[in-house]
């Protein structure tokens, strides 16, 4: 009986903390996409558009500008750091 019941109870908690972190993780990347795909800024330079997506991680964070100057300097990408192995410039409207 007390161990049935310790058990339930301990349990009950347990999930409901996961439940929350996989709630958390989802709303972190969605905003994200979103942000993404709104005509954002670049995060190097915070003045132009992003218009650069890095390889491998495809990560659409820069302007032509930072780019080249990342390629030059062997940088990783400034939101996941990743190494840089190149950038795919994305023709935007
Ligand atoms: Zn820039
Ligand atoms: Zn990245």
């Amino acid at each position: 009986m007390y161990t049935i019941a310790g058990g339930v109870f301990g349990v009950k908690p347990l999930k409901q903390k996961l439940i929350i972190g996989i709630g958390v993780y989802e709303t972190a990347e969605v905003y994200g996409m979103e942000k993404l795909e709104d005509n954002s800024d670049c995060v190097i330079c915070l003045s132009n558009k992003r218009n650069t997506m890095v390889m491998p991680c495809k990560h659409i964070c820069l302007c032509n500008e930072c780019a080249d100057v990342l390629s030059n300097n062997k940088s990783d990408c400034p939101i996941c750091r990743i190494r840089i192995q190149e950038f795919s410039i994305i023709q935007g409207k």
